[in-house]
C-alpha cells in the first residue's frame, strides 16, 4: 500500500513537468545567457514558462523573477526590501506564524537592528486586519503575512489587510508567501496588494529548487545574490532551465481548474472530518473555512510515534510541519493549540487526485493506531 497524504511538504511532479524537464535536459540544454542559438532556444523556453506564471496571477511576465525555491524567495523579498528601504525606517510587521523561511529571515533582520513586530491571532484563533494595521506606523518599511499557513490551513485576510495598509501607509512594501495558496486559491497579485509574492514548484506538482518573486513594477528589491546579472540582476546564477520548464507546466496543466480541485477537495475534506469524528480523543487543529488542502488533527498519541505507525503500513502524513525537521515550530500554540496536543499534531495534506479509499484507508489504521498505541 503507498497512500501519500503529505503533499503540503511536496507533491509528486505531474507528468507534464517530467516530460518538459527532461526535454530541457536532452533537447533544449543551452545557458540561456549564450548569444547562439542553443542559449536563444533556452531563453525563449524560460520566457515561455514565466509567461505562463506570470498570467496565472494577472501579472506582466517583466514581474517574474526565478529562484531556487521559496526560501530563496522570502530571503530575496525580505532582505531586498530591508537593502532598499530600510536605512530610515526601521521596522518590519509579521504574522506570527511565518514558515521558518520568513521568521529565521526576521530573526536575522533583527539581529542587525530592524525591529520586527509580530502580530498572533486574538483569543479566538484569527487573525484580525486591524491588529496589522495598528502594527504599522510611518517608521514600517514592510509588513509580510503567508496566505496559507503551512501547518494548519489557516487563510489569513492578506487581501483586506494590505489594502488597509496601503491605504493608510502608501510607502510600506507588502509581501506575501503564497505557496500553500498558489494554484489552490484563485488569486491576482493586484486584488491582493502585494509589492511581492513568493512562489515554490515543488508543492504544485513542478520539481523542487524552484520558486518565483513577483516583484510589482517600480518596487526597488537589492538583490542578495551577486554575479553574471541573470533575471535582471535582481537573482544572479544560470537559470535551472529544466525545473522553470516543469514549473512552468505544471501551472498549465493545473491553473484552468483551481476552482474545480478546490471543491473536490473540499469534499474530501468533509468526508475525512466527518469519519475522523468518530474516532474518539481527536480534535481538530484547522479551522473550518481554512484551505482544504491542509488538515490538522491531535490525537493524544506522540506524533512520532503515530506517524511511524502509519508509515508501517503504507500511509505517509507529517506531524507538524516537515519544514521544521520534527522540532516544534510553536505555530501551533499561536493558534491556541494546547502544548499537548501540538505534541501529538498529524498534518494531513491532500490534492484532487487523492481518492476517497485511500482517506477511508487512512481513517481505518487510524483508528487502529487510537487502539493499540500508547499514549
Ligand atoms: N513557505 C511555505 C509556506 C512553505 O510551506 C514552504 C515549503 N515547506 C516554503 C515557504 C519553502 O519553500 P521551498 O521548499 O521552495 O524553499
Amino acid at each position: 500500500m503507498f497512500i501519500y497524504l503529505d503533499n503540503a511538504s511536496t507533491t509528486k511532479p505531474c507528468a507534464e513537468a517530467v516530460q518538459s524537464a527532461v526535454a530541457a535536459m536532452t533537447e533544449n540544454f543551452g545557458n540561456p545567457s549564450s548569444l547562439h542559438r542553443v542559449g536563444l532556444d533556452a531563453q525563449i523556453a524560460v520566457d515561455n514558462a514565466r509567461k505562463i506564471i506570470a498570467d496565472s496571477i494577472g501579472a506582466d511576465s517583466s514581474n517574474i523573477f526565478f529562484t531556487s525555491g521559496a526560501t530563496e524567495s522570502n530571503n530575496l523579498a525580505l532582505r531586498g526590501i530591508c537593502s532598499a528601504y530600510g536605512r530610515k525606517r526601521r521596522k518590519i510587521v509579521a504574522s506570527s506564524v511565518e514558515h521558518a523561511s520568513v521568521e529565521e529571515t526576521l530573526s536575522a533582520l533583527e539581529k542587525s537592528g530592524f525591529e520586527v513586530v509580530r502580530v498572533s491571532p486574538e483569543s479566538d484563533g484569527k487573525f484580525y486586519s486591524a491588529d496589522f494595521l495598528n502594527a504599522c506606523d510611518d517608521n514600517t518599511v514592510m509588513i509580510t503575512m503567508m496566505y496559507v499557513n503551512n501547518e494548519t490551513g489557516y487563510i489569513l485576510p492578506i487581501k483586506e489587510t494590505f489594502q488597509a495598509v496601503k491605504r493608510k501607509y502608501p510607502d510600506i512594501i507588502t509581501h506575501t508567501d503564497c505557496v500553500q495558496a498558489y494554484m489552490k486559491i484563485p488569486f491576482k497579485a493586484n486584488a491582493l496588494n502585494a509589492d511581492l509574492i513568493s512562489l515554490s514548484g515543488h508543492k504544485i506538482h513542478a520539481v523542487k529548487g524552484t520558486g518565483v518573486l513577483y516583484i510589482k513594477k517600480g518596487v526597488r528589491v537589492i538583490p542578495v545574490m551577486t554575479g553574471g546579472k541573470q533575471e535582471k540582476g535582481i537573482r544572479s546564477g544560470t537559470e535551472s532551465v529544466p525545473l522553470i520548464c516543469a514549473f512552468g507546466s505544471a501551472v498549465e496543466k493545473y491553473n484552468p481548474t483551481i476552482k474545480e480541485r478546490y471543491q473536490a477537495v473540499s469534499a474530501l475534506k468533509s468526508r475525512l472530518l466527518a469519519n475522523i469524528s468518530a474516532i474518539d480523543g481527536i480534535s481538530v487543529n484547522s479551522a473550518e473555512d481554512a484551505s482544504p488542502y491542509i488538515i490538522n488533527i491531535s490525537m493524544g498519541k506522540r506524533s512520532e510515534i503515530m506517524l511511524h505507525f502509519l508509515e508501517s503500513k503504507g500511509i505517509y502524513v507529517s506531524s507538524g510541519s516537515a519544514c521544521s525537521k520534527g522540532q516544534q515550530s510553536g505555530v501551533l500554540s499561536e493558534f491556541g493549540v494546547s502544548d499537548k496536543n501540538a505534541d501529538s499534531a498529524l498534518r494531513i495534506s491532500i490534492t484532487a487526485e487523492t481518492t476517497e479509499s485511500e482517506l477511508d484507508e487512512f481513517v481505518k489504521i487510524l483508528r487502529e493506531g487510537m487502539a493499540t498505541l500508547r499514549g
